[in-house]
């Protein structure tokens, strides 16, 4: 009881603060992406930095090339601090403290590079004298060699600048979309929920002439949570009329796999958003073709979008009623389809339409005639 008493609060304090320390790992893990190459650096100056061959021990065209880059990179670093401090002190008084963070940060990172490089030179040192030697005693393939490079640094330049951070950075973030993007298996009972869902849309089908070409129901058994669908009912050509019969049985359809779901589980789950919006597109152009009750296109004023809501509410009452007397009728066959779809996970045409031959229509859920659709 003493421990429950005392892990309790760790565990609430450890909850509330979940969001901002994945936030924290999120900018960690961003700062190190985009700074890569400089922590390497880093790790490169601080494990190799003491074993490195003193600079007097090196061959002397090697010790000149470390002097003159000593020299030259101190002069640059020094006129880009001096050039970025004069631009922070006098021409964006704004902006102190970011931009001063940015000079910070951009001050290590160069200084960083710039003692890897030395550090670099001193690893080198013989790899350099050596071609040194090599171009003094070779020079026609040297001057030739060295000419090749620059078409390739120049070709290189010419392409438009991405940054090594850039690069990293996307590599980062599609890590984290294959770490997040990760499929999980799902529980029997929302496996099954989401059949009795996909199997509504499917019975809606049979009202049609002919199975659309390419129909196909799925259940998914696995999800990852950029996955917008559960489950579906595939068609390669999804059939369109402007027929108030074909738009009537768009909208049952869309309402169909929540209207099962209420009928057959006793309430229904969050996987249709997109059943939803695609009812209410369908239920304007229907109301805005005069098919149904008044239906004002600008919903500018106040009185118009409130007669907007309760006709759209009272439409959308109207369709669930007549879809809970469907499936009221067909509901054994519901099940059994659900339970069909369950043990196969994906049914084609052929298997489904001998469910769609035993369907009973209602008063308003009617067989399409041909020249509806
Ligand atoms: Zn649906």
């Amino acid at each position: 009881m003493q421990m429950m008493k005392r892990v309790r609060p760790i565990v609430g304090v450890l909850r509330a603060s979940l969001p901002s320390l994945l936030s924290v790992i999120e900018s960690l893990g961003g700062f190190v992406a985009a700074n890569a190459i400089v922590l390497l650096a880093l790790a490169f100056i601080v494990t190799l930095g003491k074993s490195a061959p003193a600079v007097d021990s090196l061959p002397a065209t090697a010790r000149i090339t470390f002097e003159v880059a000593e020299r030259l990179g101190t002069l640059v670093v020094t006129l880009w601090m001096v050039w970025r401090g004069l631009f922070l002190f006098f021409a964006f008084g704004d902006h102190h403290d970011t931009r001063a963070w940015d000079l910070a940060i951009g001050i290590v990172q160069r200084v960083v590079l710039f003692v890897a490089s030395l550090l670099a030179i001193r690893y080198f040192g013989s790899v350099i004298a050596d071609t040194v030697a090599y171009m003094l005693a070779n020079p026609g393939t040297s001057v030739a060699t060295l000419l090749g490079i620059a078409v390739i640094a120049a070709s290189y330049f010419l392409v438009p600048k991405v940054q090594s951070r850039e690069v990293v950075g996307v590599a980062y973030r599609a890590t984290g979309v294959a770490v997040a993007g990760r499929r999980m298996p799902r529980l029997a009972e929302d496996i099954r929920r989401t059949a009795t869902h996909e199997a509504g849309h499917a019975l809606l089908y049979a009202a049609l002439p002919s199975l659309p070409d390419g129909f196909k129901v799925k259940v998914l058994e696995s999800v990852a949570p950029s996955d917008e669908y559960r489950g579906f009912v595939r068609v390669d050509k999804f059939p369109s009329a402007a027929t108030e019969g074909f738009l009537r049985w768009c909208m049952y359809l869309d309402l169909a796999g929540m209207a099962a779901e209420l009928l057959a589980c006793g309430d229904r789950a969050d996987g249709a958003r997109g059943d939803m919006s695609r009812w209410i597109a369908v239920a304007r152009a229907y109301l805005l073709a005069g098919l149904g009750e008044l239906f004002y296109a600008d919903s500018g004023t106040p009185e118009h979008v409130a007669h907007n809501r309760l006709v759209l509410n009272t439409l959308r009452a109207e369709h669930e009623e007549a879809l809970f007397e469907f499936f009221d009728a067909n509901l054994d066959l519901l099940r059994e389809l659900r339970d069909r779809l369950l043990e196969a996970r994906e049914l084609g045409a052929d298997e489904v339409a001998p469910y769609l031959a035993r369907v009973t229509f209602t008063s308003t859920v009617r067989r399409l005639r041909a020249e509806e659709v």
